[in-house]
């Protein structure tokens, strides 16, 4: 079983999986948490399978900024990322604007969306949430 969790929304720290006994309020199941420097449960998410505990845990979305010097996106997050951005595109000067850019490991550059080859420097970053699940559009009547 390799199932990565995200880390506790409060403290950073590392969460574990626990199977639960069915109780009074909750049935067999299995739930995500831990105990915040050893005094309250932090944020719990329970499901009846291991996959299901872990999917809800990890369907938060991680709002925190992280700092370009310490960590750069490794493309888990997708193609585009938040960052705060500097620099100039076409006639378009952005200091510390939070912009969609991508980082392109090999050259070692961040390139800001919707303006091809335009490099700026990015401070701080965070992923995009997963874009919402939309209804199917009803087919259209072929005449
Ligand atoms: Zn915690």
């Amino acid at each position: 079983m390799n199932i990565k969790l995200k880390p506790c929304p409060f403290c950073g720290g590392s969460v574990e999986l626990h199977k639960h006994k069915p109780g009074r309020f909750t049935p067999e199941g299995w739930s995500v948490g831990h105990w915040c420097d050893g005094y309250v449960m932090s944020s719990f998410c329970s499901g009846a399978t291991v996959e299901e505990a872990a999917a809800r845990w990890n369907q938060r979305i991680d709002t925190r900024w992280i700092s370009a010097k310490e960590k750069k996106p490794t493309g888990e997050e997708g193609d585009w990322v938040l960052g705060v951005a500097t620099g100039q595109a076409a006639n378009l000067a952005l200091v510390d604007a939070e912009a969609l850019v991508s980082y392109d490991e090999e050259a070692d550059e961040w390139y800001l969306t919707d303006v091809p080859d335009t490099t700026v420097h990015v401070s701080w970053w965070m992923p995009l949430p997963e874009p919402p699940e939309l209804p199917e559009l009803p087919e259209e009547e072929t005449k």
